[in-house]
């Protein structure tokens, strides 16, 4: 598998590109405000899908621009209620050429998150950032603390070697591993809900 990292811009943004070597079927994943660097990495690729990991502006602004240039299918999730061709819900899998992708609904930052697992790689949005998370509280609309603690320890549980590739680069790297973390992400370390809400607070 083909894995590419591009800083999309804006607010720090990553979009990824995820393609099958043999075939050069592609995905993009949340190609971000600002494509021009987009644009420049899918050529010579086949670009299937564009997935979002959630409906906010900065992970979804790029899709028409992208569509126009690749007739790319949007999958999102079901509950997304921005344009969309494909939804998809909590272990549903599609494949790019011969590489399987598996989606895992992650609520908390907003209603419509997603992961995706693809082999030992997970794409985390705005779930789960190096040494950090994702925002919850009034500013953002549909989010939910404890469904954000539950998706946090859904993720918690994949295998310790998962590569963690966030949504933003917010993090002191830009990419690292369940393991990682778990040792260093604060978030990561209460063991119930009520001390994961003291620890907001
Ligand atoms: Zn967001």
């Amino acid at each position: 598998m083909i894995l590419k990292k591009i800083d999309s811009g804006y607010d720090l943004n990553f979009a990824y590109l995820i393609a099958d070597e043999k075939t050069k079927e592609a995905a993009i994943i949340d190609p971000s405000e600002d494509i021009s660097k987009v644009k420049e990495e899918i050529k010579g690729y086949k670009i299937k899908y564009i997935i979002n990991t959630h409906s906010h502006e900065d992970h979804i602004a790029g899709n028409k621009e992208l569509i126009n240039l690749t007739n790319a299918k949007i999958i999102q999730h079901v509950l997304s209620p921005e344009k969309h061709d494909i939804s998809v819900k909590d272990n549903q899998k599609i494949k790019v050429g011969e590489i399987i992708l598996k989606f895992i609904y992650t609520p908390g930052h907003i209603k419509d998150h997603i992961c995706i697992l693809v082999e030992d790689k997970l794409f985390t949005g705005d779930l789960l950032f190096v040494g950090t998370i994702g925002g919850v509280g009034p500013r953002f609309k549909g989010s939910n603390l404890e469904e954000e603690y539950n998706s946090l320890q859904k993720i918690a549980k994949l295998s310790d070697n998962t590569e963690i590739y966030p949504g933003h680069d917010y993090g002191p790297k830009k990419s690292s591993t369940i393991s990682y973390e778990k040792k260093h992400n604060i978030f990561l370390g209460p063991k119930t809900f009520k001390d994961f809400k003291n620890l907001l607070n």
